[in-house]
């Protein structure tokens, strides 16, 4: 799963699969249902850690075959665009701005599929993707497509607050906006992401979510001397500390011993258990 996930690490999955319709989706859903075979869905990768383990089951690629656009009318001077789940943020962002709808700036440079985007309410610069969700279709677990209405879902702090089910595509309410507008906002918000996150290297964003109160994981695991703190190939960032990334070869097994070291040391200087935002997948042994 190394090459699925943008912190590249982590062992094999026993099949990986990638529907090209919602027919196809729900179909193989409801068949691995019926024969008791375990399964996940798996986006852009960039919010997960496979164990070297991997994961043995059955890995939903909802990617780029997945991932048709389109305007789905207008209601009080806004427009709503549909999408699939494995379309890109980072094309959708790119759509928006070509037909001059605003509101999805914040998302620009956040990696992953708008299918993920959701389910960890993704979101930057004190903006969620949830406040933009009129709607999601989903398939449960037994392979039947229903919709959710987005005022109904429990969007809270990166999640979306509903049980493990498919997000097979979303309904983004958006404005009308001016092109010039949302390119600049879009470039103002990249150059700070470039400023403050270590980009150049393999990573699954924040690792760890920032506590309810108080100061933010970055600084806490700042404050108790990691940045630049090394096991093998992981490493904590030392231009961000919430980032531990892939130095070259660094397999699950640092990346989450790593993680240990941090949680352990930032809880003896501050009593805070940190804990990961970054979805840990498949047994890890020890
Ligand atoms: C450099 C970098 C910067 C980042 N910056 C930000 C940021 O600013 N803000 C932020 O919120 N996040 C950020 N992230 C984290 C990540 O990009 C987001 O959480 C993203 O929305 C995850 O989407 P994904 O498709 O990659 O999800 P994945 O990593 O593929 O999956 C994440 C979880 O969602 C589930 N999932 C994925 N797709 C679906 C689906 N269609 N249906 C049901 N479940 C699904 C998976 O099973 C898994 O549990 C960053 C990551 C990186 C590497």
């Amino acid at each position: 799963m190394a090459g699925y996930s943008t912190i590249k690490a982590g062992g094999p999955a026993a099949a990986l699969i990638e529907p090209r319709s919602m027919a196809e989706l729900a179909a193989l859903v409801r068949g691995l249902h019926e024969n008791r075979v375990k399964w996940m869905v798996l986006g852009g990768g960039s919010n997960v850690l496979v164990a070297d383990e991997g994961f043995a089951g059955v890995v939903l690629h909802l990617g780029r075959r997945f991932g048709a656009i389109a305007e789905a009318g207008g209601q009080d001077g806004s427009v709503l665009v549909t999408v699939e789940a494995g379309c890109s943020l980072a094309r959708l962002v790119n759509w928006c701005l070509e037909r001059e709808l605003a509101g999805l700036e914040f998302a620009s440079g956040i990696p992953g599929s708008i299918g993920g985007a959701v389910v960890m309410n993704a979101g930057a610069w004190g903006r969620e993707i949830g406040s933009l969700v009129e709607k999601v279709t989903v398939v449960d677990g037994d392979g039947n497509i229903a919709g959710i209405e987005g005022a109904s879902i429990p969007f809270r702090y990166r999640s979306w607050g509903l049980a493990e089910q498919v997000v097979a595509a979303v309904t983004l309410r958006l404005e009308k906006g001016r092109r010039q507008e949302i390119e600049a906002a879009c470039h103002e918000l990249a150059r700070r992401r470039r400023g403050t996150q270590p980009l150049d290297k393999p990573s699954a964003g924040s690792f760890f979510k920032n506590p309810p109160a108080g100061p933010a994981a970055g600084k806490l695991i700042e404050d108790a001397g990691l940045k630049g703190y090394r096991i093998g190939d992981a490493m904590v960032s030392p231009k961000h500390a919430n980032f531990i990334v892939n130095m070259g070869h660094a397999s699950a097994a640092d990346l989450l011993a790593l993680m240990d070291v941090v949680r352990e040391k930032v809880m003896a200087m501050s009593g805070i258990w940190l804990e990961p935002e970054v979805r840990i997948i498949g047994d890890r042994k020890g």
